[in-house]
Formats: C-alpha cells, structure tokens, sequence
C-alpha cells in the first residue's frame, strides 16, 4: 500500500511491516514503524513507571494532601494531561499556603495554655505530649501547626485545676527528650530543661534561707531584711513576672553574701594576725614564766596552722584546766601572805610583851634585891625567893609561849609552802599533758571522753556516720620480755607516730590502756574505717620499728564499729572491744567489723 493516509490504514501498515521485517511486535517497535509510515516525529515517552512511583510517594498526612494526591493519580491513569496540569498547580499553590498558618496566634494560645493549670495535666505529662507531637511531625509544617493546634485544644478543654496541684511531679522524664525552649529569659523557675521547681524545691530554699538567717546573719539586719523577702517571694511567686522578680532578687542576694563572705575572711585574717601579734609580745615579755609560756604556745601552735575545729577545741579545754589551777594557786598564794602576816605581827606582839615582861620582871627583880639587902632574918629572905622564882618562871613561860607561838606560826607557813609548790606541779602538768598520756602524747582516758562527746553531738548534728576503732597490739608481752620494758615503751611511742601520721587530722588517737588505742573517725562509714584501719596495718608494716638497730615487726588487732542511736562510751567500746577479741582469736593481725 502506498502512503496509507488514515490512521487505521497506517496502523495495519504497521503491523505488517512488524512481520515482514520479523520484528518483535513490541509497543516500541509498533510506535516506530507507525510514525515512519505517517511520515511523523514520534512523541517523547512518559517514564510511566517513575511517574507512578512520583506521585505515589507524594506526601498523604493530611485530608487536603490525600485528595490531591488520589486527583493526580486519576488524571495520570486517564492521561487526562489537563486535569494533572491543575492537580500540579493546585499542589505548588498549597506550598506557599503553608506559610500563612496563624502560627503566631497558635504560640499565643499555646504559651497561655502551658502556664495555665489544667485538671489532671501536669507539667511533666504536658511536656510528654508536646513531645511526642514534635517527634511525630517531622515531615512539614502544616502537619505540626495541625497536631500541635490539637493539643493546644485538648489542654484547653481539660478546664482549671485547683490550686494545689503541684508545679512539677516527681516522675522522671528522659533526659534530654524536651525540645522546648521557653519564651523569654528564663525566669527564676524556668531550668533548662523546661522545667520548674516543686513545692519542695521552693520550701527546701526557703529552709536554707531561714537557717541562713539564724546561723550566719545574725548579726547583719539588712541582709535579714532581704532573705525574709526571698523566703516570702519564693513561696508566693507564681506567675512569670513574679518568678522574674525572684530570680532577679536571689541574684542581688547572692551578690550580697558573698560580699559579706569577703568581709568576713578579711575580719578573721585581721585577728588573727593580731592575736599572733599579741602572743608573740607576751612571749617577749615573760619569758621567764614557763606556765604561761606553756599556754602561749598552744595558742601560737593553733594559730599558726591551719585553722582546725578540734585542735581548736583542745586548747581550750587545756587552757581552763590551766587557769582554773591558775586561780587556786592564787587562792593559795594569798592564804600564805596571809599566814606570814599573821606571824610577824605575832611574832612583834611577843616581842612587845617579851619586853614588856622582861622590864617589869627587871623591876621586880631591882625591888627583890632591894628586899634581899633590908632583909634581916631568913623568912623575909624566903618570901623574896620565892617572888624571885615566880617572876623568873613567869618570865621563862612567856618565852616558851613566845617560841611555840613562833614555831605553830613558822610551821604554817610550811605547810602553805608545800601546798604552793604542789600546786605549782598540777600547775605545770596541767598547762601541758592534763588531757595526753605522758608517753605517746596522744589523747588519754580523760580526753578521750570529752573528745568523744563533742564528736557525738557533732555527728547527730550532721547525721553523719561516727565509727570508733579499738586497736591491740600483738604479743606485746613477748616484746617487753624479749626486749625490755624500755623497747616496749619506745614500740607504743612508734605505733602513735604512725597512727598521727597515717589517719586524717581530723581523726582523734587515744591511749586507753597499757597497750591499746582507740581511734574516733567522724564522718565515716564503717566500711571506710575499716577500709583505714587496714591501711594503718600497712603502713605500720611498711614502717617497721627498729630497736638497737633491729628490725621488729609490730603488728596489731583491731575491733571497728560505728556509734548508733542510744549509745554511750561505754556501749562503744564494749563493740569494738568484742570485735577486737575476735579479731585475736581468729588469728591477731586483722581488722574486724562489730
Ligand atoms: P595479745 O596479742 O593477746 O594482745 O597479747 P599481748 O601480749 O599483747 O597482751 P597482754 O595483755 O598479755 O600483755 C600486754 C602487755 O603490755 C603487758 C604489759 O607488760 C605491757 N604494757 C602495758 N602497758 C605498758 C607500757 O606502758 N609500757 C610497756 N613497755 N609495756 C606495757
Ligand atoms: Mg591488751
Ligand atoms: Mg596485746
């Protein structure tokens, strides 16, 4: 056939030129041979699959997005290229559209909604639930203005809570979930997180307040002044501009304190370099005077180290035992001026009447041998006598009273002397050893029960762990035995070294008997301690004791416990103590809880 004109002849064309050429009769083969029958450019292929897979992954969230979608797909199936055509435009329009969402009103009512209390709505679960819709919204705008709009709704309709819902609950919410940030500059209770601070939180700061007041400013009535506001402020602000105010108010007072921190370590360091000052010019000026030197030098020792509550503590309570036989001493003193007074002016009495006595007895006896001469027979002679004899007996009992009188006197005053030089003793010891045993220096009986107390009553104060540790050297006995009691003392003296160096200045060491020590841990678990005691073993291992230049290996047992409620000293010990024996039955050498 030559040029088939209609569509019909070309088509038959086709298909006989696809056999004739033995072509495979594919769609693409047919529309080639077809155009070049009609002597026409074939039209460019729609990739119909790619199309498809196109508009199928177009995007469906939305009821309006769906409806476009299932129009595009239509259009394309029916190639009705004009309904595609404003399928396409209505979707680039919807594009531009998402951008006039009232966003702005949204926040608005979004942000009321948040500060708002709702009934059952906490601000934890508040947050769950924004969360969630910023996680599931990843894909477009409109989709996120949609469910947070739901949301924002759904608050809305749970309606007011009553006023003591809580501001936050304790249920935890996974760190670092929260994508939002608040408007605005953070407020004293807005965290980073989100979040704000609960009723505990706000009375727990207003606690701290209060104590703060009671401990530390007592003295400073502005500052009171200010921390009364705070404490009314942080228990009464609750809206925005209220929480703004705290903030900007705790802000200001922590300023304040720590102006006043400032002062106040200046102040201490000015006294004491002028309480260093003064003991420096009193150990000048009586130099001589040991028991004051004593004194002054406990003082200069606190003074010059580090500031340390207990050491503190036992300078003072040396220092009154020191003054209190200070001021016995003085009684005793002005007893025995008092005696020596007495007995000088005793002593001068007598020696007036002494005098007297012995003039008029001079007198009498001038009158006796007046008598004697005008005597004329012996009778007369015999009563002269015996006037002679009783003035001179007279006489010879007023020096005898004299000289007993002096001799009671003089012996008064030696027993004064001796109760002064006595006291002088006490004096000495108690301005250095009263509370310390005289060999290793550490704490004795008596000073292990006062250190004990305060440590108790600082413990509950604190609510923090006490534990005390009872240590017993092994074979002791056989130390002393083998090598002297003078190795024996020197073995203590080493073991006390040890102990000082080895536990924490705040840890107190006590001789409690010949050979055992009782160490106080504040503020320690009683693992810890027996964790330090342990350590103490080694490092008296690591530090071996020598004598004569040979080496002994000191080692001991000890009982560690801690002080619980209802204790006393007494109870303590007798744990540790019971600890101590088993440890010394198990074997010596080891450290066991009681
Ligand atoms: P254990 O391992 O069971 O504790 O045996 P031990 O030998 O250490 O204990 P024991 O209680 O039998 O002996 C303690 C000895 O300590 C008896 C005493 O001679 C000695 N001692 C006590 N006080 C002192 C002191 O101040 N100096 C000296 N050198 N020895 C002392
Ligand atoms: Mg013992
Ligand atoms: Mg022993």
């Amino acid at each position: 056939m030559a040029n088939p004109s209609n569509p019909s002849e070309i088509a038959r064309e086709a298909l006989r030129l696809l056999a004739v050429r033995r072509l495979p009769p594919s769609p693409d083969n047919y529309r080639a041979l077809y155009h070049e029958i009609a002597g026409t450019q074939p039209a460019e292929a729609l990739p119909q699959r790619e199309f498809k897979a196109l508009l199928a992954s177009l995007p469906q969230e939305t009821l309006a997005q769906q409806r476009l979608a299932r129009r595009l797909e239509q259009a394309f199936a029916a190639s009705n290229w004009q309904q595609l055509g404003t399928g396409l435009s209505d979707l680039v329009r919807q594009i531009g559209k998402e951008q006039d969402l009232p966003w702005n009103e949204l926040f608005g009512d979004f942000l009321r909604e948040w500060e708002n209390k709702q009934a059952g709505l906490t601000v934890a679960r508040k947050r769950e639930a924004l969360e969630r819709v910023l996680a599931g919204s990843s894909s477009g705008g409109e989709v996120l203005f949609g469910r947070l709009q739901g949301l924002v709704k759904s608050w809305s309709a749970a309606g007011p809570a009553g006023e003591d819902i809580p501001l936050l609950e304790s249920e935890p919410v996974a760190a670092g979930a929260s994508g939002l940030q608040h408007a605005g500059e953070g407020a004293a209770a807005t965290a980073e997180d989100g979040s704000e601070p609960s009723a505990q939180l706000r009375d727990l700061f207003a606690h701290l307040l209060e104590a703060l007041i009671g401990s530390q400013l007592a003295s400073e009535p502005d500052l009171t002044a200010d921390a009364r506001a705070l404490i009314h402020k942080v228990r009464t602000a609750t809206s925005r501009s209220a929480l703004d105010d705290l903030l900007a108010g705790i802000k200001r007072f922590a300023f304040r304190l720590e102006l006043l921190a400032e002062d106040r370590a200046e102040l201490r360091a000015g006294l004491l370099k002028l309480l260093q000052l003064l003991i420096e010019n009193v150990g000048e000026l009586v130099v001589e005077d040991h028991w004051l030197r004593g004194q002054i030098d406990i003082v200069r020792d606190i003074v010059a180290g580090p500031l340390n509550v207990r050491s503190i503590e036992d300078a003072e309570s040396r220092l009154k035992e020191v003054i209190f036989k200070q001021s016995q001493l003085k009684h005793s003193l002005n007893e025995a001026r008092e005696n020596l007074k007495q007995m000088l002016a005793g002593f001068v009495d007598h020696l007036a009447e002494f005098a007297d006595s012995t003039s008029d007895y001079h007198d009498k006896i001038e009158a006796c041998a007046a008598k004697i001469n005008q005597a004329e027979d012996i009778t007369q002679l015999e009563e002269v006598l015996t006037e002679v004899i009783r003035e001179t007996k007279i006489i010879q009992l007023n020096a005898q009273r004299s000289r007993d009188d002096l001799r009671a006197a003089r012996e008064r005053v030696g027993e004064t002397e001796q109760r002064i030089a006595e006291l002088q003793q006490e004096l000495e010891r108690a301005s250095t050893l009263v509370r310390h045993d005289q060999l290793t220096g550490t704490l004795n009986r008596r000073g292990l029960e006062e250190a004990f107390e305060k440590e108790v009553g600082r413990a509950r104060r604190r609510q923090s762990t006490l534990c005390v540790a009872l240590l017993d050297i092994d074979n002791f006995k056989k130390l002393n035995d083998s090598l002297g009691h003078d190795a024996g003392d020197a073995a203590l003296i080493h073991l006390a070294t040890v102990i000082r160096e080895t536990m924490r200045p705040q840890d107190t060491v006590a001789r409690f008997g010949g050979e055992e020590f009782i160490i106080v841990l504040p503020e320690t678990p009683v693992e810890d301690a027996q964790t330090a005691i342990v350590r103490l073993q080694r490092e008296l291992t690591r530090r071996i004791f020598l004598h004569n230049n040979n080496r002994q290996l000191i080692t001991f047992s000890a009982g560690v416990t801690d002080v619980r409620p209802g204790d006393t000293q007494a109870s303590v010990t007798k744990r540790a103590d019971a600890a101590m024996y088993a440890a010394k039955q198990a074997g010596k050498n080891r450290v066991l809880v009681g």
